[in-house]
């Protein structure tokens, strides 16, 4: 049966502006991202319910807050999670200047006298000004290993992002602890699985390792296998994997913001894409 024609379709949201992504959607399959051949993405400004899911501290917590208004607000995103992180924090970026206008206002601690400055941004400059993911990104160990990385994915910072608040809640219980060996115990422990969790990022973000044996060129992607590779070879390998990949997560919308302190002139602060507040000097 056909559906009672809501006269009020008309005045339904319409696309604010269109953004491209810093990986041109050059990784994604349909069922990702179905991008369009213009390779620029439709952006609808949140709807009264995304606000609401952005308030939900569990939901944001666990990525389901800025996955759903990442599908709500831009249609051709099918799966935000297997999306990588430069690009959605694009995205948030790109709905921050749909729903809440082009001027936003970022703010910061001036570092000399810890005055809070404020300034304004424009999301569409940060938009045109944003940097494009390389197709790979590789190094070579002295060895004469070939090293390939590839940026993180949401659902990656998802999960540096809970076992960051788990530590940090570990933390506050652990200086509960009255007794001192005790404490130190727990503290260790904490340790250890913080460690453990960023070592599982590092093997997360190695695509592959090529190299040489007796002449016969071999090529590794079975995460296993780079995972006992990175377990046992020299820590001056990880050190630079963990440089490149930070390097990586840099590119796309610029996070670098100049502000001025009345006294002190002008510094320079990253901002953060909170999805709550959007900007926020982190
Ligand atoms: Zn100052």
């Amino acid at each position: 049966m056909a559906k009672t024609h809501n006269p009020l379709a008309g005045f339904f949201r319409t696309p604010k502006l269109y953004t491209k992504l810093p990986s041109q959607g050059k990784f994604y399959t349909d069922d990702v991202v179905d991008m369009p051949e213009s390779g620029e993405l439709a952006v609808f400004p949140m709807t009264a319910k995304d606000e609401v899911v952005l308030k939900n501290p569990d939901a944001l917590l666990n990525g389901e807050a800025v996955a759903h208004v990442i599908m709500s607000c831009v249609p051709a995103v099918k799966n935000p999670r297997k999306m990588l992180s430069n690009d959605i924090e694009t995205l948030l970026v790109a709905i921050q200047g749909a729903s809440r206008g082009d001027n936003v206002e970022v703010s910061g601690k001036c570092p000399v006298c810890g005055e809070i400055c404020t300034s304004t941004a424009s999301v569409e400059t940060a938009l045109e000004t944003m940097s494009i993911l390389e197709e790979t990104y590789s190094f070579h160990t002295d060895s004469g290993l070939e090293i390939t990385l590839r940026p993180f994915t949401y659902e990656s910072t998802i999960k540096a992002g809970i076992a960051n608040f788990q530590s940090t809640r570990s933390l506050q219980s652990i200086s509960a602890i009255e007794d001192e060996m005790e404490q130190l115990k727990a503290f260790n422990e904490s340790f250890v699985r913080i460690a453990q969790m960023n070592f599982d990022l590092v093997v997360d973000s190695v695509a592959s390792v090529a190299g040489k044996v007796d002449g016969e060129e071999f090529t590794v992607y079975d995460r296993n296998q780079i995972k006992e590779f990175l377990e046992n070879c020299e820590t001056s390998i990880g050190r630079n994997i963990e440089k490149q990949i930070e390097n990586i997560n840099k590119i796309g919308v610029n996070k670098r913001i100049q502000l001025e302190c009345d006294k002190h002139g002008p510094f320079e602060q990253d901002i953060g894409f909170d999805p709550v507040n959007f900007f926020t000097a982190s």
